[in-house]
């Protein structure tokens, strides 16, 4: 017996399974249920029946739980476990470096030697346009926070002190510490946390098959929207607008892919007003997209990039911003006369991540981890969307090895499922019941198989969706 509860998630549906020991085994076996963890991103927490899946290890592409249970990791644990769970060099990097030297810091002058290597093959990886500083965080979210004060130290640096506001865009996900979770545009990440805060505007999303007009086309949807930013932009004063931020691709979100001609057409409006550029490649940067970064991919020239989960396979803890010699010569300039840069984690440049994270981008290299990428993703894109023509599925979209479907009734954007119908929730347990993990956010689903993959890996992929799918039309029938 498997019981779905569709519970409300912060960002949207997450599927509590319950089930019936005597039938398949108790998700767990080993009393986990009503944990003392106050889990992120977890309905009902509090609830002395929560019952958790507890994955114990992984190989490949493949993670195990308490039980033994095999489920193949669609997701590469949250979008980053690029060479999958069981990369042995990895592991070596990781041992040699804390064997040497498990740690020191990176403040006031002093530094190790896998931070300044690591900085150094950033800067060589990252082509899309030239590029002159790294500063390491811990992750995605510090990241982007330190963009914001990147930005904001930029500005005060240039004597303009009230151009500080970031324009971030609805749907988007950038974290979840108090700046990137209002960066985020997901409504979940705000409400109850006094969230978004005031200096964080948010413009429209970009998903074409949702909100185009009748008849409108890609490129008019583009332009539609590029305008609606630059009214945005002089309804609070250009000189008042510091950033605007944006995945390549939005992740979390659902997997939105920019429409055609979108990010030239952003990126001149950006250019008028003298608005900075921030790409968040969390998710899209070190090849996810069938391109190093989703900057070469849709042409962007940025000014600030956040990157992290790829940069180490998530092996270690690490993110990297990375810095334009335009806004890094300002940014110098000012700390000169302040006599330090005073932002900085503990953990910045923690020598063990920055091993693991040089053996990483070695091993892409290596490999050509792009081509890697591309060569598999036909099979993987072409084979999930043959189902793109189930009356339950709206659209299902994506690029590389990212992967999104929404479910919705007569194929219509406007027709969502009731959502105590819990359909994503449902889909999401029905994948887990035939052994894989996805990404369930309300009726999206999202996948985002490590870059590792193999042609037969994606065809038990392709088969798991296609059973879960089955299940869930007799269920909505
Ligand atoms: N930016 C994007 C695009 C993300 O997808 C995420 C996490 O999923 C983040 C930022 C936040 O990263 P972290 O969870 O490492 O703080």
């Amino acid at each position: 017996l498997i019981q779905v509860q569709s519970l409300s998630h912060p960002y949207g549906t997450e599927a509590s399974l319950q089930r019936d020991n005597s039938s398949t085994g108790s998700r767990n076996g080993q009393g986990f249920k009503g944990h003392d963890m106050l889990a992120p991103f977890t309905a009902g927490w509090q609830a002395a029946d929560l019952n958790p899946l507890v994955i114990a290890k992984s190989k490949g592409s493949y993670v195990y739980d308490v039980n033994g249970k095999k489920y193949l990791d669609s997701l590469a644990g949250l979008w980053c476990t690029s060479l999958g769970g069981s990369e042995p060099r990895l592991v070596a990097a990781a041992m040699a470096q804390l064997n040497t030297l498990p740690f020191y810091h990176s403040f006031w002058n002093r530094t190790t030697k896998p931070s300044l290597d690591l900085a150094k093959e950033i800067l060589e990886i990252f082509t899309a346009r030239k590029m002159a500083k790294v500063f390491f965080s811990n992750s995605g979210s510090e990241a982007n926070d330190t963009q914001v004060k990147l930005v904001w130290y930029y500005n005060n640096a240039l004597g303009r002190p009230n151009k500080k506001k970031i324009i971030a865009r609805s749907k988007s996900y950038h974290g979840s510490t108090l700046i990137s979770a209002s960066l985020s545009g997901l409504p979940a990440l705000h409400q109850k946390f006094d969230l978004p805060a005031p200096f964080v505007l948010h413009t429209d999303c970009p998903h074409y098959w949702r909100y185009r007009l009748p008849g409108e086309t890609e490129e008019e949807f583009s332009s539609r929207l590029a305008k609606s930013l630059e009214s945005l932009i002089l309804a609070e004063g250009p000189e008042t607008i510091a950033a605007f931020i944006a995945e390549p691709v939005m992740g979390a979100g659902g997997v939105i892919l920019p429409p055609a001609t979108y990010f030239d057409k952003v990126q001149a409006v950006l250019k008028k007003y003298d608005i900075l550029f921030i790409a968040d490649e969390v998710i899209c940067g070190f090849g996810r997209l069938g391109a190093m970064f989703g900057c070469d991919k849709y042409d962007i020239k940025p000014d600030l990039v956040s990157t992290a989960k790829a940069l180490s396979s998530a092996y270690m803890p690490i993110g990297a911003v990375i810095v334009s010699p335009e806004v890094s010569d300002v940014i110098h300039s000012q700390s000169n006369k302040l006599g330090t840069f005073s932002h900085g984690f503990t953990y910045s440049g923690h020598p063990v991540a920055c091993a693991v994270a040089i053996e990483t981008l070695k091993i892409y290299r290596e490999r050509n981890i792009v081509e890697q990428v591309k060569n598999i993703a036909p099979r993987f894109q072409d084979g999930v969307k043959a189902f793109s023509n189930s009356p339950i599925i709206g659209e299902i979209r994506g690029t590389g090895l990212v992967l999104g479907t929404e479910f919705t009734d007569n194929k219509s954007p406007n027709n969502p499922f009731p959502p105590e119908w819990g359909i994503g929730a449902y889909f999401g347990a029905m994948c887990e019941k035939h052994g894989m993990l996805i990404r369930v956010a309300g009726d999206s689903i999202m996948m985002s198989p490590p870059f590792i993959i193999s042609p037969e890996e994606v065809d038990e992929l392709i088969s798991i969706y296609g059973k879960a799918l089955k299940d869930t039309e007799e269920r909505v029938k």
